[in-house]
């Protein structure tokens, strides 16, 4: 599926959600496919891309960013501490801030560098033991934490069970950002955008329906 047609997608999903199509960026999932898909969303004049880790995104972004302005990169993978700097450095939007190591990590840098990435609290919704992100009901003690850090916390991203009904999942998550009067949702994939919009995602991570399948490695 093309660019153009997923922005149609998009537009037709606000409609129905009586929403306007101007608060809901597209971050346009790039991890893992071949720099020459990636050349071609950007030469189509796409501007916002997601990466899933720091290395592969230190790898390919910094010659892309030469060549095109205005580039806004969004990490939407775990976050070791380790990469926290680099991170910082690379990318404008963190959507998977999801323990306090890391929110205390990112304060530090902070510091130090005297800029911090936007940031999304990455929330467990489906409470899944393998799964990273903080606990619905740890979310409220976390999210002050992060606010007495001073972290630039816009709002609260999800990945849902993938057996269960990805609409639950992004009505709890709008729920619990509105409970923490936090404006932003990061939520919805290639299989769901359009039922994220209805549950008022800001913020979708569209990947395979944009580039194709990823290559598997
Ligand atoms: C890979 C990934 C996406 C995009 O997935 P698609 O199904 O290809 O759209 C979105 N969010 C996160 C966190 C991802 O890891």
């Amino acid at each position: 599926m093309s660019l153009s047609e997923i922005l149609d997608r998009i537009e037709e999903a606000a409609d129905r959600a009586g929403r306007n199509v101007n608060g809901i960026r597209l971050i346009a999932v790039s991890k893992v496919q071949p720099n020459e898909r990636v050349a071609a969303v950007l030469a189509e004049g796409h501007k916002v891309f997601g990466e899933n880790r720091v290395q592969e995104a230190a790898g390919k972004w910094p010659d892309f960013k030469s060549r095109y302005e205005d580039i806004e990169l969004h990490l939407l993978g775990p976050l070791q501490t380790n990469k926290a700097r680099q991170a910082m450095e690379l990318f404008d939007v963190i959507h998977t801030l999801d323990r306090p190591k890391l929110a205390n990590r990112l304060a530090t840098l902070r510091g130090e560098l005297g800029h911090c990435p936007d940031l999304f609290i990455q929330v467990n919704t489906g409470k899944e033991p393998q799964k990273a992100g903080i606990m619905p009901e740890d979310l409220e003690a976390f999210a002050k934490q992060c606010r007495d850090l001073g972290l630039p916390v816009i709002g609260l991203m999800c990945l849902p069970p993938v057996d269960e009904e990805p609409t639950l999942h992004f009505a709890l998550l709008a729920k619990l950002a509105k409970e923490l009067d936090l404006p932003e949702l990061s939520m919805g994939m290639s299989g769901d955008f359009e039922k994220a919009i209805m549950q008022g995602a800001t913020q979708i991570r569209v990947g395979s329906a944009i580039f194709g399948e990823r290559p598997s490695h």
